[in-house]
């Protein structure tokens, strides 16, 4: 029996337009991925880049605040064990996650943890096939997969995750750790002097450290960068490896040179991925058209339709500029009334 709509990922996008869609009753089928080695070391396990991050200060409607009476109202002891214990920082992302796809369920909302490996657009309705080999049918499909920050694949790197180790200065830029203290950003590019000029705001110092000695960042966002007194470039420099003690985290990063000078040492308390996210979409082949960075391609403006009928993109899967929580949640809502709609009319 074919369903109403299937929506695919499990991050804000995903959990948003699910529950749009549950309160429209169109019973929707949530594949929120698998638990798996492969997704951990990728950072594509359920919940997404957000269940990654620590403290969300960011998201509305969660002011500082202890929020245990209500996590333990709304979330059940085993997915509450699943999650790190409640800081009482108002709420944290794996905490977030967890709610908004407890909301969805609360709907109604059916979820299945497996992965979509194939996806067949030739025939109505469409077919999506999970990575145990089952087949599912559907009018209408949601792809809110998400994208993933490129990091460097350092056993150091992983090693520090979560304890200086970050891809995401504005989720997690103003934690105290972060605070008074030289920092390091890896990159070039827009988003590296985006970083460093945020961190710049919390932090002592900011070292961006990069391979080449020209910035790719575009000319005025260089200039940010060269004109900011609390940033430092060290050019022709790549990360070797992130130093840090068992109690203290990150506590310092050593940098290889590119130009044939000696190894640096540099002390920082945190460490800036920004060389770039790769979107979850390696499951789709060629089979909705993509950007040439291999994003979902919106086709119709201000709305979130794809190149194949009655297939919509929301969330990062569709967009490398915002990638915020609250703008994923936003376009997973708009999926859900783009599919509605488009159901209406087409069945
Ligand atoms: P990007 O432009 O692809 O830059 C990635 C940077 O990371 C480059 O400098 C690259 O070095 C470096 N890098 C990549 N792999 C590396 C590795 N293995 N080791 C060391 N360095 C590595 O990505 P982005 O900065 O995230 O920007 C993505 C897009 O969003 C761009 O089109 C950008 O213009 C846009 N954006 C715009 C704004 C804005 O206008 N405010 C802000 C953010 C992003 P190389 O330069 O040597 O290749």
């Amino acid at each position: 029996m074919s369903e109403k709509v299937i929506i695919i990922g499990s991050g804000p996008a995903a959990w948003t337009a699910a529950i749009y869609s549950a309160r429209a009753s169109l019973e929707p089928l949530v594949f929120e991925g698998a638990i798996t080695e492969d997704n951990r070391l990728m950072g594509t396990l359920p919940g997404g880049q957000l269940s990654l991050t620590t403290e969300v200060e960011n998201y509305p409607g969660f002011p500082l605040a202890s929020l245990q009476e209500y996590l333990d109202a709304a979330i059940d002891d085993k997915r509450q064990m699943m999650m790190a214990p409640h800081g009482g920082h108002g709420v944290s992302g794996p905490e977030l996650i967890e709610l908004m796809r407890q909301q969805a369920v609360n709907f109604g909302t059916r979820v299945i943890t497996d992965d979509i490996v194939d996806i067949d657009f030739r025939d109505r309705p469409l077919k999506v096939v999970t990575s145990a080999g089952e087949s599912h049918e559907t009018a209408a499909l949601i792809v809110a997969t998400g994208a993933r920050a490129n990091y460097l694949g350092l056993p150091s790197e992983e090693e520090y995750k979560n304890r200086g180790v970050s891809a995401c200065a504005v989720c997690d830029g103003a934690l105290p750790r972060f605070r008074d203290k030289p920092l390091a950003v890896i990159g070039g590019g827009d988003s590296s002097v985006e970083e460093a000029d945020y961190l710049s705001k919390f932090s002592s110092k900011v070292y961006m450290v990069h391979r080449r000695d020209e910035l790719r960042a575009s000319k005025i966002m260089a200039k940010r960068a060269m004109d900011n007194p609390k940033i430092e470039i060290l050019w022709c420099r790549t990360l070797d490896e992130v130093l840090g003690t068992e109690a203290d985290g990150v506590t310092g990063v050593r940098l290889k040179s590119t130009c044939g000078e000696d190894d640096l040492t540099v002390d920082v308390t945190g460490v800036f991925l920004a060389i770039g996210h790769t979107p979850n979409t390696a499951f789709l082949g060629d089979k909705l058209e993509l950007t040439d960075k291999r994003y979902i391609k919106w086709t119709v403006p201000f709305r979130t339709n794809t190149s194949v009928e009655g297939v919509f993109a929301a969330g990062d899967v569709a967009d490398d500029y915002y990638r915020q929580a609250v703008t994923a949640a936003a376009s997973g809502c708009q999926s859900a009334l783009d599919a509605e709609r488009w159901l209406a009319a087409n069945e």
